[in-house]
């Protein structure tokens, strides 16, 4: 969360610190602040709101520079308003400092200083980190910023600029991302590749504990643990294209459009027909010891933990190995028993979540394998675990996700089908998945040219409901769990995903004539089940809207309204039924008027814990 860019070179930073705070926004969005180095002071503007605030607010109002920091902030410690918003300064307003993370000792670190006579405006934690440095500069920022760092507890991404040191720009990180682009004679520092990738496709990932020393013209970093550094350039391929809107009126909607392009990069060159298996390059050194796991852990947040269920279902039933499934944030702080022969799998779209990065590091702790499952390349989960599989989803930006979560349980799939080949399936049901899984780019492309129009009727009457219950089971009960979230995170309103038979335990006293109840409906091994689920919904006049399988007639007759997806294999069902419940969630906030993109309280990237 929050969005940090840094610029350093000779051309105007203003102009590479908005446009990178334009390119980060989805990361934070609450308030945007702005610092930047002239001969005599630093000129600093900060405003709550978004960066578009901030961009008028500075319009032909900024003094020429070449050095400069910015923030697009997710509030953490203190509501978001101006003061507040970041960058944040000493008292003699010498450094400034922009943070992504949390500083837990602010409290200490804050009284400390407060005795030795530093004054405080903020309410933020990231307010005692410009003071530290101040404390501690002796003529040499580096230094200075090591030396603080020495003091935090908590996490960081930070970028700092000095009227002490006005040639450089210092960054350092532990635990938030932190990416330096390196120009001809100019470097953009950003907390990911999008702020980045209009200047230059070569890049260097700071590693935990680095402190980097930035001229327009040459580099040095750090590691606080081991010394001086050698930089290793990467080149990135992300085209500008990805990371813009395209003619959709949403990130949202765009990404929801291009899930069968995304799902065909997931499973390209990953299926071998002959042999009816999946090849994960990625893990490939860890197949025979997941093969012979006594038990597997997935790990996740969020709307990967939804796909993180859906892989527990699908390696189960397909290679008989037992999964649990933890959210990242109680795993981390429970005493997980992890013994010899269980192997944990992350699961984070951005790679940086701090909740599961911090739960890689127990599991690791412990001695367990760990391997991820992410979607952007060389981030921080992907460079710690022991090996991953990259759901190959692209940049993700809006801030609910849609196509990660697709990629997800498409890559669930195939490890499913890999694992299960080796363990018990026969080479035949190994073809037969890999022809549905085949199928299903085609199938989505299908429901997308079919079930707007129906979903956007649906999304008109029931715009203005303020509950609704989403009900499924086995392979659909986390697509409940997911299509109830997309609804929450982007409309507002209150919805609740359940295993449609726990319905009649609790939720089922909600249910009245104003109620609506998404219910996942299709012929799979359970279906007659869910009927009777339907039943007892009807019998107390709620609202059944069922996403059932083509050419399911009976079911329209016992229903409201009936969106109808193309057959597949019971297991990867949830890659057609999530899509209109994506839709549903789309449309109703649209119609509600609402950002989509940006949704209150929320953004992408949760890098704080
Ligand atoms: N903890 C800091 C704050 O609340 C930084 C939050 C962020 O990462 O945006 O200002």
């Amino acid at each position: 969360m929050c969005g940090i860019v840094g610029y350093i070179g000779k051309d105007n930073a203003t102009r590479a610190l908005i446009s990178g705070l334009y390119r980060l926004e989805y990361r934070g969005y609450d308030s945007a602040g702005i610092a930047l180095l002239t001969k005599d002071n630093i000129f600093l503007k900060k405003v709550a709101g978004r960066v578009s605030e901030l961009d008028n607010a500075i319009r032909d109002r900024v003094p020429d520079a070449s050095i400069g920091i910015a923030h697009t902030r997710w509030a953490t410690h203190g509501v978001p308003n101006d003061i507040n918003a970041h960058p944040h300064t000493d008292c003699e307003k010498r450094f400034a400092v922009v943070h992504n993370g949390i500083i837990e000792n602010y409290r200490t670190l804050k009284k400390f200083l407060e005795k030795k006579g530093h004054r405080f405006e903020t309410d933020t934690d990231t307010e005692v980190i410009p003071h530290l440095i101040e404390e501690f500069y002796d003529n040499d920022l580096m230094s200075a910023v090591k030396k603080a760092c020495s003091y935090f507890k908590g996490t960081y991404g930070l970028a700092i600029i000095s009227l002490a040191n006005p040639d450089c720009l210092v960054v350092t990180r532990m635990g938030s991302p932190l990416v330096i682009g390196k120009g001809k004679d100019e470097y953009i520092v950003a907390s990911d590749l999008a702020a980045i990738i209009s200047y230059t496709d070569k890049v260097i990932y700071l590693n935990d504990g680095d402190v980097a020393e930035i001229h327009p013209d040459r580099l040095r970093i750090e590691s606080r643990e081991f010394g001086p550094v050698a930089p290793e350039i990467e080149r990135v391929t992300l085209s500008l294209e990805q990371i813009e809107r395209g003619g959709y009126k949403h990130f949202m909607l765009k990404e929801i459009y291009e899930q069968p392009v995304i799902l065909r990069d997931t499973i390209r060159g990953r299926l071998n027909y002959e042999e009816g298996i999946a090849r994960l390059h990625g893990i490939a050194n860890y197949i025979e010891k997941l093969r012979d796991a006594e038990r597997i852990i997935i790990i996740a947040c969020g709307t990967s933990w939804h796909a993180g269920l859906i892989g527990e279902y699908m390696i189960e039933s397909l290679a008989e190995i037992p999964v649990e499934v933890e959210y990242s944030s109680e795993f981390r702080y429970r005493r997980p028993v992890l013994k010899k022969g269980t192997i944990c799998i992350v699961v984070s779209q951005s790679g940086e979540t701090a909740d599961t990065l911090a739960a890689l590091r127990e599991a690791k702790r412990h001695g367990a394998t760990v391997l991820g499952i992410c979607n952007v390349v060389g981030s921080s989960i992907a460079r710690e675990t022991d090996a991953g599989i990259y759901i190959h989803a692209g940049p993700e930006i809006g801030v609910a996700s849609t196509k990660a979560f697709m990629a997800q349980i498409m890559t669930f799939a195939l490890l499913s089908l890999l694992l299960g080949r080796l363990r018990r399936l026969p080479v035949d049901e190994g073809r037969d998945i890999i022809n549905a899984i085949r199928r299903i780019p085609d199938q989505i492309q299908s429901l997308l040219e079919e079930l707007p129009g129906q979903i956007k009727e649906l999304a008109r009457t029931f715009k203005d409901h303020r509950n609704f219950l989403y009900l499924g089971r086995g392979y659909n009960f986390p697509v409940a769990l997911e299509g109830a979230l997309k609804l929450k995170e982007i409309s507002y309103i209150h919805a609740e995903g359940y295993p449609a038979a726990e319905m009649k335990h609790g939720p089922i006293a909600l249910i009245d004539k104003n109620m609506p109840v998404v219910v996942i409906a299709i012929k799979d091994a359970i279906y007659d089940k869910v009927i009777s689920n339907i039943e007892e919904i009807r019998t107390r006049q709620g609202i059944v809207i069922a996403v059932g399988s083509e050419g399911d007639s009976q079911l329209k007759k016992n229903v409201d309204h009936i969106i109808y997806v193309p057959k597949t294999l019971d297991h990867l069902y949830p890659l057609l039924t999530i899509l209109p419940l994506q839709l549903l969630a789309y449309y109703i906030a649209d119609f509600r008027g609402l950002d989509v993109d940006k949704p209150r309280n929320l953004a992408k990237s949760v890098t704080v814990e």
